[in-house]
């Protein structure tokens, strides 16, 4: 599933290959890509909208549009291309077509079918839209901060790596992020949230901020789901230091990455650089 870096680089991709073209028309294949509304109501929406701007919370990619803001999630594999109208598109897994009056058309890609879209007048709140209902602020939003996250999570009976998971506390940390986080603050993933004081949480927010900052600046981490459909491959799996190294060498003490669950979700950590509170 694409991170806060890697939903960041789409979008920046995205803005740099259509810039601000005018929707001419949307084909809709697959109708429950679209939530809280039917496929007439989107089209006749979207059509001779202009996308005004490109941006992003947590996993969210938000157009931003004359009249509207179209959301998008792409969840476990969806996938945008940008191509001309005569490419051949792949009719199976291709699911929601827009063309622009500039001959180029977005299409959406999702071989798993879980992402979705959301459209909603931008004369209201976006963030109190259904789309957001489980979403907090993003990681790099200035109301997150060390006594932020120690307010929402100081007295909560869970794990570091759920609370680094909580998209509704802090959005935009999954899986990879989380257990590189893990590793750079020398926690155990399983380290109580409620052992955490004041500091941990601000050196969290730095080292969070700190591998996120970097992973966006490699073009996110390009691992099986998250490929290069935009013609952009990610650098940062070069940069891993724990997560998918099983069985592998620390890169500072030399002890073999270790895998286990933690709550369903695969965990990398260096037993002996990493340590419960
Ligand atoms: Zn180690």
């Amino acid at each position: 599933m694409p991170e806060l870096p890697e939903v960041e680089t789409v979008l920046r991709t995205l803005e740099f290959q259509l810039q601000h073209p005018c929707i001419q028309n949307v084909e809709v294949f697959w109708p429950r890509i679209i939530d809280g509304m039917d496929v007439q109501s989107f089209q006749n929406a979207l059509i001779g909208q202009t996308i005004t701007g490109y941006k992003r919370t947590g996993k969210y990619l938000i157009f931003e549009l004359d009249a509207f803001y179209l959301v998008s999630h792409l969840r476990m594999e969806g996938k945008f291309y940008v191509q001309n109208k005569e490419d051949p598109y792949d009719a199976k897994h291709t699911h929601l077509i827009i063309r622009f009056a500039n001959g180029k058309e977005l299409r959406y890609h999702d071989t798993r079918k879980f992402g979705r879209m959301y459209l909603y007048p931008n004369t209201e709140d976006l963030y109190k839209q259904k789309a957001f209902a489980h979403c907090g602020y993003d990681v790099f939003d200035e109301r997150v901060t060390p006594k932020y996250l120690y307010t929402q999570f100081h007295h909560r009976n869970i794990v570091l790596k759920q609370a680094l998971l909580d998209q509704s506390t802090m959005a935009g940390i999954g899986n990879i992020y989380a257990n590189e986080i893990c590793f750079a603050l020398r926690l155990h993933p399983e380290t109580r949230v409620s052992r955490l004081r004041k500091k941990d949480f601000e050196q969290l927010l730095v080292e969070t901020r700190r591998i996120l900052t970097q992973a966006m600046a490699a073009g996110g981490t390009t691992i099986r789901s998250y490929t290069s459909s935009l013609g952009v491959d990610g650098r940062f799996q070069l940069s891993l230091l724990v997560h998918a190294r099983e069985n592998e060498p620390c890169k500072i003490c030399q002890t073999p990455i270790q895998k286990k669950m933690v709550k369903g979700r695969g965990t990398y950590l260096c037993p002996h650089c990493q340590r419960k509170k």
